[in-house]
């Protein structure tokens, strides 16, 4: 007798349920997604201890016919794929067959259901993998399938369920999220007697996430309208594929420092991916420092077949058909949205305390949950690929930002004001609350409506400049309030853009130097500057080797001070080294400008006189971008008029 056996089916289901079942937030995933794909429009999720004594969800979908409640038990069993021909294009979200016979074997299983063309429903008991018993029920139409005592036939499993909290905030995070891909149907969360979610239908995706964050954290979003692009490819008789993006992502001073509020929908699947990761910060690229990251909510809706959903188990990462393209799209759709829309920073949003952390899932209903890390579950779905860090994200980059000369040269002595120096703006302290409650206007002026309600930073060319506050930032008036604005920071974004266009026109004004400059390179240096050599030349840079690891120097961007030339050189090499590789060439291209810019910028600490002012405020204001500095950090703060009354109990 050989010594090879087919392993049995309760075998083959518990060592899938390893990959499936990693917890209770994943059963919850699989069965919403089972009720989606079955058409239903509401659906309630119940829970207690965390999932670990309960999940019960109850849907009003199609609900299974008699014969096929017991074979959907079955492994591979599925209504969704027919051949293999399926699997190219897949539109449910799932096609395994694998979720209810892998769960059935590490739980205790009740299912009930009815299909609206049967007269009568079914009932059916499992427990670790058995069937108890298979019954006829009256009921209505729909599912609802129980799930009791998680891993108890598994206990090494249950050993790594975390508290009871944790897997709450995971489950609860699933469940918000996945509302929000479904404005149209109705979610519902209860954690034992309390309720933790209720949405019910509205018309759009903006109405919903009011819904389940509030209007606090919509303030902080910018809606992502719609677009779509189409691809023609090169084999003559296909159709042109159709990809589509629409979401929000937040203003750029909103600044995490991970990225587990960025949520990636593709196809209606919720899924982890790092292109897509990539393509978000690219789209932040110089309008928030590189280690941060932005609450993103992003929904793909591209054809089937560019979308390769068979990758993983827990079906949570997939693979594009046109990789690159991907990217782009996405990187070009959330920059366009950023540059129109404008959004300035208020005070209050800029000074928030704790890394800018402040979007953060806190419905007044759900306000008791901590914001789960939703993104390390899915990290913990697919344990066999942990993340790394991305070009230029993560471990290098804050000591890139903190070395970064825009650092150096936009520290300010505060004398003995106890205001901290060199500190990024997230972490100071938060200012006193400006919010009062109501009071009746016994002032008289400002009625409600004539007060200007303009966000934005379209006008800040008509602001009037009032003067400086420590000779470092300008004190500006305007329609819509009081704005600072950083006068460092706002000259180097329009010097970077300045630089940026005379790149692309490859006419960047240049200054001979009447003696080379000599530069010395440690040998990672020498190998970035044979890599960039030519970018350098096309940024006004007219370099050569000599000699070992030296370079010298004959030309340079005339904005650049001659004692700032090396410093700018070195630092390009070595924001090209951390920050660059691998990256785009109009990634380089723009590290390069930066670092120009903020050299030739003026610094702070310096007068300046009413007409000066003046150009520096127009001048912003016909910037691409005049929110944020080339390295992230914001250029205006505004108080607005609204708030100001309101500090001042007139409204
Ligand atoms: P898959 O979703 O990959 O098909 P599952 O094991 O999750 O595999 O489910 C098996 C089958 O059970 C599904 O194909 C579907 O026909 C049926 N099913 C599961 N959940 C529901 C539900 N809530 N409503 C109707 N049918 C369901
Ligand atoms: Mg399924």
């Amino acid at each position: 007798m050989g010594r090879i056996r087919v392993l049995s089916d309760n075998v083959a289901n518990k060592i899938a349920a390893g990959e499936v079942v990693e917890r209770p937030a994943s059963v919850v995933k699989e069965l919403l997604e089972n009720s989606l794909d079955a058409g239903s429009t509401s659906i309630r999720v119940e829970i207690e201890n965390g999932g670990r004594r309960l999940i019960r969800i109850v849907d009003n979908g199609c609900g299974m016919l008699r014969d096929d409640a017991l074979l959907a038990f079955e492994r591979h069993a599925t209504s969704k794929l027919h051949d293999v021909k399926d699997l190219l294009s897949i539109a449910t979200l799932g096609f395994r067959g694998e979720a209810l016979p892998s769960i059935a074997s590490v739980s205790r299983l009740l299912l009930e259901t009815r299909a609206m063309e049967e007269e009568t429903g079914t009932r059916v008991e499992i427990a670790g993998g058995r069937i108890l018993s298979c019954d006829e029920i009256a009921r209505g139409g729909g599912t609802a399938l129980s799930i009791r005592d998680l891993f108890f036939n598994v206990p090494a499993r249950k050993k790594f369920l975390r508290s009871e909290q944790t897997e709450l905030a995971h489950i609860a995070s699933l469940v918000t999220h996945y509302s929000l891909a479904h404005p149209d149907k109705t979610f519902e969360l209860w954690n034992g007697a309390s309720n933790l979610l209720h949405a019910t239908p509205v018309e759009t995706l903006r109405e919903r996430v009011f819904q389940v964050f509030g209007s606090q954290i919509l303030e902080d979003l910018v809606e992502l309208t719609e677009r779509s692009i189409r691809l023609q490819l090169a084999e003559p008789d296909e159709p042109p594929r159709e990809f589509k993006i629409s979401g929000f992502v937040s203003r750029p001073q909103v600044q995490k420092n991970n990225r587990n509020s960025i949520f990636i929908f593709v196809n209606g699947r919720l899924i982890r991916d790092r292109l897509i990761l990539h393509a978000i910060s690219a789209a932040y690229h110089n309008l928030m420092p590189a280690a941060c990251f932005p609450f993103a909510l992003l929904f793909l809706r591209f054809d089937c077949e560019e979308v390769d959903v068979n990758v993983h188990p827990s079906k949570t990462e997939v693979r594009f058909r046109h990789q690159s393209f991907v990217h782009d799209f996405v990187r070009d759709a959330i920059r366009e949205q950023l540059m129109q829309s404008r959004p300035a920073p208020s005070f209050t949003n800029a000074m928030s305390p704790g890394g800018g952390g402040h979007v953060q899932a806190g419905h007044q209903q759900a306000a008791a949950l901590p914001y789960s890390d939703f993104s390390q579950m899915l990290q913990d779905f697919a344990p066999d690929k942990p993340p790394e860090p991305e070009p230029g994200a993560a471990a290098e980059l804050p000591e890139f930002v903190m070395q970064h000369p825009a650092a150096a040269a936009a520290r300010f002595d505060f004398g003995d004001t106890g205001i901290p120096v060199n500190q990024p703006v997230a972490e100071r302290p938060a200012p006193p609350s400006t919010l009062r409650l109501k009071v009746p206007d016994t002032h008289g002026g400002f009625p409600e409506g004539s007060i200007p309600h303009v966000s934005g930073m379209d006008r800040i060319g008509e602001l009037r400049p009032l003067g400086q506050l420590h000779n470092s930032f300008i004190i500006a008036a305007g329609a819509d309030g009081l704005w600072i604005i950083d006068q460092h920071v706002a000259h180097e974004r329009i010097l970077f853009e300045q630089v940026l266009n005379q790149q692309a026109a490859g006419r960047v004004e240049v200054q001979q130097l009447l003696m080379p400059m000599i530069v010395q390179l440690t040998s990672e240096q020498q190998i970035e500057y044979a890599r960039i050599a030519d970018e350098l030349r096309n940024s006004g840079f007219d370099t050569e080797p000599f000699g070992n690891r030296t370079i010298a120097v004959k030309a340079a961007p005339a904005s650049i001070g001659l004692g700032d030339l090396e410093r700018v050189i070195l630092e390009i090499l070595e924001t090209a080294e951390n920050e660059l590789r691998s990256v785009s060439l109009s990634d380089l291209r723009r590290g390069i400008a930066a670092s120009i810019a903020c050299r030739a910028a003026i610094k702070i600490n310096t007068p300046l006189d009413q007409r000066k002012m003046e150009w520096m405020l127009r001048t912003l204001a016909a910037t691409e971008y005049p929110m944020a500095c080339p390295h992230g950090r914001p250029v205006a703060l505004q108080y607005g008029t609204r708030e100001i009354l309101r500090a001042f109990h007139r409204i």
